[in-house]
């Protein structure tokens, strides 16, 4: 029974129910089994019910007049699938049946709406992760119709039916980024840094959208003037784009450590602040300082709500499989130790945006989402679920990055806390700070550097390299049998918009798996602004595709969304 709390816990749209509650959910309910190749749902008939898997596997086919029967879906356990209510009760248009023997909850429609319906962001929850049963083709027909609508199919482009001025906020130790959008008038959008937060020469570099710069000189500032610096040139009498902050509808933070209970937007109260604050366990470089910002945003502006959008939110929807340590269970049940994944905004809006630009819909693609910038990570991205992510339990985790070294034997540290008698603190400075690109190229751990030496017959350059690209290209392997395909693959932040040589490395003999990119193309095409440049070859049959990230449209893109529900 545990074991099925447990699961359901998991499940988004429960996430927030206790365990007396699940205990109810699941009394009022019918846990039912089925055999391999047994009908769950009949094609035809109505299913006025919501499923979730408890075990097994089951599968959604899609089947036409003839013979011919192709599977939509595969669902494992957690996965929902059923006839979001509706008050309507519609015929399936597909058949779900099991593929090994399994068991599964049927929870009937007037108990979901009594027992979650009513739950803030519950139906969001559903819509964004039940299977449901209708025919591909009219999914397919729905994003066309989408398509048709303009390019602009997942928001990003900050559409709103109501105006909208949105401050976004992304603090870190020692800077505090803003963008401020103005989705009824683009000319007002401005953005900017507060740096060296904490140390002399704190400064402030604001760009007001004409391409120039202003630079504020503030000497040595904590967050608070921070903070108070960017209200005071966005209220500016003559740079400013907002009378007072009355004019604000809402502050997107970015907040990088949602744990186990964020996979969507918040909107911050009393209860939210304490949550991130018992999470500046698992994040304790970066949630303390998300939270500075969000306790002076509130008391500056108590009117104004604010959002919270996590770093680990997308990657929430994450298998079991993928995101627990081969550890004994009680260290994840205790105490949280499990992979979270982070740069999940960034991945997110790749996704969304490699979608967009090709005029898909993400729930029809695979796509895995490389973001290489100081921090690196990639993500197997599902029919617009994170299956699978790079970054563990910090940020450690995965790929080779400037100063971090991503995955290595855990062995190796206890090799050298024993041999070396080397303490925490010495390996953790060791594993974060000295060791990536810049430990084992000695030189740098800026990659244009790197890439200069190596150009210079540096060996060492050449070596981290060769290494950063290795690793990738093994995640890279990984992540198409994960998904059993490819369709999309996305190039992002400093080192994957601008290196060819990354690029090029990386993707080297991998035709068999459907990856070529066209030579001329992504030595000379340069993915800047808002430009996506499609890097593969006609023979590919993977898009491989390089595009700036905007994590801070994807908050301000989150905030309207959270608002609006
Ligand atoms: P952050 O993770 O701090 O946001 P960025 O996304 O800006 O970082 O990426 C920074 C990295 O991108 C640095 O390692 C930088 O050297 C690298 N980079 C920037 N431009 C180039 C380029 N033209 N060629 C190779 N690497 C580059």
């Amino acid at each position: 029974m545990s074991e099925v709390l447990q699961l359901l816990s998991d499940v988004p749209p429960l996430r927030d129910l206790s365990t007396a509650e699940l205990e109810n959910l699941i009394r009022s309910s019918d846990v039912r089994i089925a055999s391999p190749e047994g009908v769950v749902v009949r094609k035809g008939r109505s299913w006025p019910r919501i499923g979730i898997v408890l075990a097994g596997e089951l599968e959604v086919v899609a089947t036409d007049d003839g013979d011919s029967r192709s599977r939509v879906s595969l669902l494992e356990p957690g996965d929902m699938f059923g006839q979001p209510p509706s008050g309507k009760q519609s015929a399936s248009e597909v058949e779900v049946l099991a593929v090994t023997e399994s068991v599964y909850l049927m929870i009937p429609w007037y108990t979901w709406e009594e027992m979650i319906g009513s739950r803030d962001g519950s139906s969001e929850a559903l819509a964004s992760v039940c299977v449901t049963l209708d025919a591909p083709d009219r999914t397919r027909g729905r994003a066309q119709a989408r398509a048709a609508a303009g390019a602009d199919r997942y928001g990003l482009g900050l559409s709103s039916s109501r105006p909208a001025k949105i401050l976004v906020i992304n603090c870190g130790s020692s800077s505090l980024k803003y963008n401020f959008y103005d989705t009824h008038d683009r000319s007002n959008d401005r953005e900017g840094i507060v740096e060296r937060i904490g140390i002399e020469g704190g400064r402030l570099v604001h760009r007001p959208g004409d391409g120039t710069k202003v630079i504020r000189e503030l000497g040595r500032i904590n967050h608070d003037v921070a903070f108070e610096a960017v209200v005071e040139v966005l209220t500016d009498s003559e740079m400013g784009v907002i009378r007072d902050l009355s004019d604000i509808t809402g502050v997107g933070h970015r907040v990088v450590h949602g744990g186990s209970k964020y996979s969507d937007p918040v909107v911050i109260d009393d209860d939210v602040v304490s949550e991130i604050e018992r999470l500046c366990s698992l994040a304790p470089l970066h949630n303390p300082h998300n939270l500075a910002a969000i306790r002076k945003s509130m008391a500056l502006m108590p009117q104004v709500p604010q959002v919270a959008v996590f770093d680990t939110g997308f990657h929430q929807r994450m298998p079991a499989h993928a995101y627990m340590y081969a550890l004994p269970y009680s260290f994840y049940e205790q105490q949280g130790i499990r992979r979270y994944g982070f740069h999940g905004i960034s991945h997110n809006y790749l996704a969304l945006r490699a979608a967009s630009c090709l005029e898909r819909d993400v729930a029809d693609l695979r796509i895995i989402t490389c973001h290489l910038g100081n921090g690196s990570s990639v993500s197997a991205v599902d029919r617009g679920r994170s299956v699978d992510t790079s970054m563990g339990l910090t940020p450690l985790e995965g790929l080779v990055m400037g100063t971090r070294s991503g995955d290595i034997d855990p062995g190796a540290m206890l090799h050298m806390a024993r041999t070396n008698d080397m303490g925490f603190e010495e390996l953790d400075s060791l594993l974060n700070r000295k060791s990536g690109v810049l430990g084992l190229s000695g030189i740098s751990n800026d990659f244009r550097e790197i890439e200069d030496g190596a150009r210079q017959g540096n060996r060492l350059a050449l070596l981290a390299l060769h290494v950063f690209c290795h690793r990738l290209r093994k995640y890279i392997g990984a992540y198409i049998a994960v998904m059993g395909g490819l369709d999309v693959m996305v190039f992002s932040a400093g080192i994957g918009e601008r290196s060819p040589w990354v690029r090029s490395l990386t993707c080297q003999g991998l035709s068999e798996l459907g990856i070529e990119l066209e030579d001329r193309v992504n030595r000379y095409g340069y993915a800047g602004g808002d430009e996506v440049i499609d890097l593969s070859s006609k023979k590919s049959r993977v898009k491989v595709l390089a595009m700036q990230t905007d994590e801070g449209r994807m908050i301000a893109r989150e905030t309207i969304r959270a608002l609006d529900r």
